[in-house]
């Protein structure tokens, strides 16, 4: 069966489509990820994904549009609950996408992360396959995870040591803040 699905990054996809084809899924990849910040890291994981789709041999396309403005705009008031709007941004568009290409169904690549919201993700991206009129697949990807990335690295792919957004970039660095000496050579 012809499968559309939302491609978050090349380890990510690398994880999850031989589990899909294994299922009986052909996919067609898709990047779309305005959640990727800065402009630097976003250009990265693009090309790292365009990469992989060129050693796949597999049909795809990229979005590469970057509406960081409005995106910040959207969790800037509560950024701890930012999760739901990046979520549903990337799988409304993914959905939508689908839908115009004309699929039946579509997924996302978000389910084979043991790091993300996967239920939250599942009820989402049913919500936006529903108004689109396609269905949602949902497949726990997550036992693919690990051979995912090893093979993202076999590959020479570049590899991300955060989430995306600036909030997790500064969640993933910030946590331990290097102890600094003060005048007297004290660690405070
Ligand atoms: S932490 Fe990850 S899933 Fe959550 S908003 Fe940031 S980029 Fe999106």
């Amino acid at each position: 069966m012809d499968l559309f699905l939302h491609c978050c990054c090349g380890p990510c996809a690398a994880g999850s489509i031989p589990q899909l084809l294994e299922s009986g899924y052909q996919p067609f990849c898709w990047f779309y990820n305005p959640n990727i910040h800065p402009f630097q890291e976003h250009k990265a994981r693009r090309l790292a994904f365009v990469e992989l789709m060129e050693q796949l041999g597999l049909e795809y396309a990229v979005n590469a549009e970057y509406p960081l403005e409005d995106w910040l705009r959207q969790v800037a008031d509560a950024p701890e609950q930012r999760c739901a709007y990046c979520y549903r941004s990337r799988l409304e568009a993914a959905a939508a996408e689908a839908a115009q290409r004309g699929f039946k169904a579509y997924t996302t690549t978000l389910l084979v992360s043991p790091y993300q919201n996967q239920e939250l993700i599942a009820e989402i991206g049913r919500d936006c396959a529903a108004r689109n009129g396609i269905e949602f697949v949902f497949q726990d990807l997550r036992p693919g995870f690990r051979e995912g990335q090893a093979d993202a690295r076999e590959r020479g792919l570049y590899m991300q040591k955060y989430c995306g957004c600036i909030y997790s970039e500064k969640e993933r660095y910030a946590k331990k803040p290097r102890p600094v000496k003060n005048e007297e050579g004290i660690k405070r």
